[in-house]
């Protein structure tokens, strides 16, 4: 699962913050193992192996701790083959600085704001408004605090 920078469309009128996969076939259980190349691995060893194959369905599950959604593609696998490791190192290095990045993303300000909507409900905020920091140093403030005009004033 990774998070999207940028959120995608709603569905069913609920965000969809967040996308994954899932490889119910890539072989394993009742699955036949795929084939590939001749060559033997030992216990703990890695591989890194490229697949191939449609995406098959679609699905959206809500999303824990905010309100939205993660839009999970469930890919069928037709092809493997074993890569030298070297081949994929800079594309993964890329995506887990993507993935990383995204996680000050949407559904990080989300769970922020909805934490602070929280917070504002129960009180916390009655003295001085509500505020956070993201890891990225971006404040969020309570939107709460923001729409309710401070009645000792
Ligand atoms: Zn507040």
């Amino acid at each position: 699962m990774s998070t999207v920078a940028e959120p995608l469309d709603n569905f069913e009128g609920m965000p969809v913050l967040a996308v994954g996969i899932e490889l119910p076939t890539a072989s394993g259980g009742l699955n036949e193992a795929l084939a590939v190349d001749p060559d033997t691995w030992h216990v703990g060893d890695e591989a890194t192996i490229i697949l191939r194959g449609p995406c098959k369905k679609i699905r959206y599950e809500p999303l824990a701790k905010v309100h939205g959604l993660r839009r999970v593609h469930v890919f069928g696998i037709e092809q493997a083959t074993v890569v030298d490791d070297d081949f994929a190192d800079e594309m993964l290095a890329a995506q887990a600085e993507r993935i990383a990045e995204s996680k000050r993303g949407p559904l990080d300000d989300e769970l922020a704001r909805s934490e602070l909507t929280a917070a504002h409900e129960e009180g916390a905020h009655d003295d001085e408004d509500g505020a956070v920091e993201l890891a990225n140093g971006e404040i969020i403030r309570c939107p709460k605090c923001r729409t309710e005009p401070d009645e000792a004033e």
